[in-house]
């Protein structure tokens, strides 16, 4: 096999330098579309990862970064957001060959978290960082002593990025943004599953004028990675993006060393078609919006819940829609709407879930199965269910994979109470042509994000009620997280 020398190879970023992992191991990345490698990655040990954290420290402590002037944090994400619009081509065949996201998609992953960086450079200048307080009198002796406080959002320091691979670009912008514009330093660490934009941002940064040691990257397959990293002592703050599960660990290991903790998670999110909704206009919105990409996004509506005597109506437009307009294959073909699943082990693990719904009851509309038209890759069918009751596996875990759950109501009430029986709250959507009734509706959904008939704000805050997150990411909301609050009085 010659092809392991063809592909293009990454090391790690550690001090502004460059260098292979100190083992001198790597792993491949597969096309998860075909099965072929893509790209050969350094496999960082615990050691480099501790260089990683040390030079973060250093940078933070002692480097002139943290006093660095606002406009100087700006011009370096600007500086970022540049170099990312010249190598978007390059980004653009990573989504393709590395991530299995369709070409429709790719446009919003690339263009909207380049326009956010630039954003959070405009907040790293506006942001109102210090506030001075109305004056207190204070009881002293002789008399009384005016006093006056100044608070001072400080950056938090030396902050471990741990993201998911899906999205890339959009998490790390989220992270990133905030954590240059606020003056902390930082270790990203990536997922194993997909580093790729990570690395491609490290190679844009690495060309900025940042002082060395802010920023570093670390890629390897090894959980000790992410675990040490939250576990150091020398790291102030986690934001994390990823899975309730590692999640709750996370929380549990930072809370050791009383770590700020920011946990974007997953989430099973619902969409409540009311009455009044059109079926013919909801029902490709509600098919595409989880299938494409193969449902491999946190705020998908993978719960559908429709009034009793609408959903056979529903389930059959959804269908319909399916079978016409939504392709499944590689995505290098610009038609395909669903592309693979990240991995085989992903690929069981839906076709787990598609079992347990089968057996639960749940009755099986479309899909199921794997497509016969395509022997490699980890391809899933489309997979819609109706009659799924809100106890049952599918409706309650979250799948991440393309799996619909068609959900039943009586009413209204009995909508929002079916929509609120999750462990998770990350997401929720309204399908109606009463805006005032939907707002009202959403108010009483204990989701951290609400979106009414496909309205969507990306420079909204963005974040998780109940077991699907800590914290929000987004603009101001994003900036605070990677803040501490200092209050000096005089
Ligand atoms: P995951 O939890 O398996 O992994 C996420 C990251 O955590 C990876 O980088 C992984 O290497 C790292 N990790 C694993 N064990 C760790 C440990 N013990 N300590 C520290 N880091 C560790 O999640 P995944 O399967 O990669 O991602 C899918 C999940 O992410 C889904 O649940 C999805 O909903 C969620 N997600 C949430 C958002 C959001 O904004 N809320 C966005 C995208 C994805």
């Amino acid at each position: 096999m010659t092809i392991a020398h063809t592909l293009p190879a990454y090391g790690i970023y550690v001090d502004g330098e460059w260098k292979t992992a100190s083992t001198g191991a790597t792993y491949t990345i597969p096309n998860p579309a075909t099965e072929e490698p893509v790209a050969e990655i350094a496999d960082a040990t615990r050691d480099d990862l501790r260089a990683a954290i040390i030079a973060a420290r250093r940078a933070f402590d002692d480097g002139p970064w943290r006093r660095a002037a606002r406009m100087d944090r700006r011009n370096v994400l600007y500086a970022i957001a540049d170099g990312l619009e010249r190598r978007k081509d390059d980004a653009r065949r990573m989504l393709l060959s590395a991530a299995g996201v369709p070409q429709a998609m790719i446009g919003v992953q690339l263009d909207k978290p380049i326009e956010m960086l630039r954003w959070y450079g405009d907040l790293a200048v506006k942001f109102d960082a210090e506030q001075v307080l109305p004056p207190v009198e204070l009881a002293a002796p002789g008399g009384v002593r005016v006093c006056t406080s100044l608070v001072v959002h400080q950056p938090v320091g030396v902050c471990a990025m741990i993201p998911t691979w899906n999205g890339p670009l959009i998490i790390i912008a989220q992270k990133l943004g905030p954590g240059i514009a606020m003056g902390n330093t930082m270790v990203f660490k990536p997922s194993p599953l997909m580093p790729l934009i990570d690395l491609l941002v490290a190679e844009v940064i690495a060309e900025c004028d940042l002082p060395k040691g802010v920023y570093n990257l670390i890629t390897g397959q090894s959980p000790d990675l992410g675990q040490d990293l939250v576990e150091s002592p020398m790291v102030d703050k986690v934001s994390f993006t990823g899975s309730v599960p590692t999640g709750k660990r996370i929380a549990e290991t930072a809370a050791r060393t009383l770590k700020r903790v920011h946990l974007e998670l997953g989430g099973k999110s619902a969409a409540l078609v009311l009455d009044d909704a059109d079926l013919d206009q909801v029902a490709p919105v509600l098919a595409a919006g989880v299938f494409i990409g193969a449902g491999q996004g946190c705020s998908r509506t993978t719960r559908v819940l429709v009034q009793e005597k609408r959903q056979e109506a529903l389930l059959e437009k959804m269908a319909a829609f399916t079978q016409k307009s939504v392709k499944l294959g590689d995505p290098v073909d610009p038609d395909v709407l669903v592309g693979p699943v990240i991995r085989e082990e992903s690929r069981r693990r839906i076709e787990g879930y598609i079992e347990a719904g089968k057996h639960d009851g749940a009755t099986l509309v479309l899909g199921g199965g794997r497509p016969q038209q395509c022997p490699r890759g980890y391809f899933v069918e489309a997979t819609l269910f109706g009659n799924v009751r809100n106890d049952m596996k599918i409706a309650a875990e979250e799948i991440f994979g393309p799996v619909i759950s068609v959900i039943p109501f009586r009413d209204e009430e009995d909508a929002i109470r079916i929509a609120n029986a999750s462990s998770y709250g990350l997401a929720g959507a309204i399908l109606t042509r009463d805006e005032a009734k939907a707002i009202a509706i959403a108010k009483r959904v204990r989701t951290g994000n609400v979106s009414i008939n496909g309205a969507y704000n990306i420079f909204g805050p963005i974040g998780g009620f109940k077991e699907s997150g800590l914290g929000r990411e987004g603009g101001i909301f994003g900036l605070r997280e990677f803040s501490e609050v200092q209050c000096i009085t005089w």
